[in-house]
């Protein structure tokens, strides 16, 4: 199995004062190494500068692309992009992007392929509103997305799915451990019906209020190959201690 994924995902936030929280977690990690690849998808104005100050001892990536190489898409980024500045990551399909932008799995599944074909590290983010698990249609929302997002030719070293379900974004609200458990092995089963024996060595994670608090017991369940961070991630110290708190 790979390392633990630790992603921070820092939304619309970031200015180039906040910059200095980037290399300072870049010295804390290379003066105390930790278990898992840490990445932050910064906005993409920052994108280039984060990587100077990562000075490729985290990984830096983007937050959504377009699914074209290049083309009159006005204020769209594209992969290739991304990467010319410095990103070796992006996520595709946050349930912020799929509610506020409309993004289908369709849309999504575009994006994961021109993401995956141009380098980066695609994260694929899934997950089921409150409604839906109210409904007991948490697996099934799942599965969907997996069917509808996961492009068929996603290999394996470049693939992640984050899973994240969407009552359990920005709240402080976290799903119980068995829980995580049911729906990342839900979604290891879909992979693998989906791409083939070689998706078992994609890396899911669980996104969702994880903190300093409760990261320890998240980062230990054998389904989670790492966690997606949002408020957390902004916060240097928070996202460090999480990142320390992957298993070995
Ligand atoms: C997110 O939106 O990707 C996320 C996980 O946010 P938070 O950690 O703040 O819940």
């Amino acid at each position: 199995m790979s390392r633990q994924l630790v992603a921070g995902n820092w939304k619309m936030h970031g200015l180039a004062p906040q910059l200095v929280g980037i290399a300072a977690l870049a010295q804390a990690i290379t003066a105390r190494p930790v278990n898992a690849d840490v990445l932050i998808c910064a906005p993409a104005t920052l994108i280039e500068r984060a990587a100077r100050a990562a000075g490729g001892r985290l990984a830096i990536g983007g937050q959504n692309c377009h699914c074209g190489i290049a083309g009159a898409f006005t204020g769209d980024v594209s992969a290739q992009m991304l990467k010319d500045a410095g990103a070796s990551a992006v996520l595709v399909g946050h349930s912020e992007r799929r509610q506020q932008h409309g993004e289908t799995d369709a849309a999504v599944a575009a994006k994961a392929g021109a993401a995956w074909r141009g380098g980066l590290l695609t994260i694929i983010c899934v997950g089921e509103t409150l409604a839906e698990r109210s409904a007991g249609h948490a697996l099934s929302v799942c599965a969907r997305q997996i069917a509808g997002s996961v492009p068929q030719d996603l290999p394996a070293d470049l693939g992640v799915v984050g899973y994240e379900p969407l009552w359990a974004i920005g709240n402080g609200k976290v799903p119980t451990a068995e829980e995580i458990i049911q729906v990342h092995s839900y979604i290891r089963q879909c992979l693998v019906a989906r791409l083939g024996a070689h998706a078992a060595a994609i890396r899911i994670l669980y996104g969702g209020s994880v903190a300093p608090e409760n990261a320890r017991e998240i980062l230990s369940l054998p389904q989670v190959g790492g966690v997606l961070v949002g408020g957390a991630s902004l916060r240097s110290a928070d996202f460090e201690a999480i990142a320390r708190a992957a298993s070995a």
